[in-house]
């Protein structure tokens, strides 16, 4: 009896600490919702994850918000390359990144500058603000290197692996509840502003 105890003890323990328990590190971008996205994105690496407006928009991974951008003032007219994200928010994660979405309807109110989030916690909603206006809403979602803020054309997106990848790999892994950390080489020095 006493032998049957330790062994119902020693095989709770067991299952409490196992891996497949625990967490996941990355958390796919959006939550309770279906949605659609492709490999392919114009003119540099990113994601375009087409989903309702008002679907949850959700930390990728456990971090501190870098940017938050709370008002949409994009101009088709100016086009200027900072407000083309809208209402955006950027963290950077336990792993050194920082990920990127913009285009949203809504951010929620706690989410500011310096605040930490965990994997999965909710930021705002998807929606079709900044450049995206009258399109299918959509959540741009851009994976890059801590910068200056402000660096737009970093947080939007930069190639990951070879400096030609898209998130896509990774998002795919997530979805699946895989925890693929991604592979992205940082500059010695920060590219200058593109013309788009
Ligand atoms: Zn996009």
């Amino acid at each position: 009896m006493k032998l049957g105890i330790k062994l119902l003890v020693a095989s709770f323990l067991i299952l409490n600490t196992s891996p497949a328990q625990a967490a996941p590190i990355y958390n796919f971008p959006i939550s309770g919702c279906a949605v659609t996205y492709g490999k392919y994105h114009h003119d540099y690496p990113a994601t375009d994850i087409f989903a309702n407006k008002g679907c949850a928009f959700v930390a990728p991974i456990t971090g501190v918000i870098d940017e938050v951008n709370t008002v949409d003032r994009w101009r088709g007219r100016t086009n200027l390359g900072a407000d083309r994200g809208g209402l955006s928010i950027s963290l950077i994660g336990e792993d050194g990144l920082r990920y990127y979405g913009s285009h949203l309807s809504k951010i929620e109110p706690n989410i500011t500058a310096g605040y930490k989030v965990t994997s999965g916690e909710k930021l705002g909603e998807v929606g079709a603000t900044g450049s995206a206006k009258g399109t299918k809403p959509h959540l741009h979602f851009g994976i890059s290197y801590p910068t200056e803020k402000g660096i737009w054309w970093i947080r939007r997106g930069v190639g990951l692996e070879n400096g030609k990848t898209s998130p896509w790999k990774y998002l795919k892994a997530w979805q699946a509840g895989k925890d693929l950390k991604p592979r992205l080489i940082i500059p010695a020095t920060t590219p200058p502003e593109p013309k788009k």
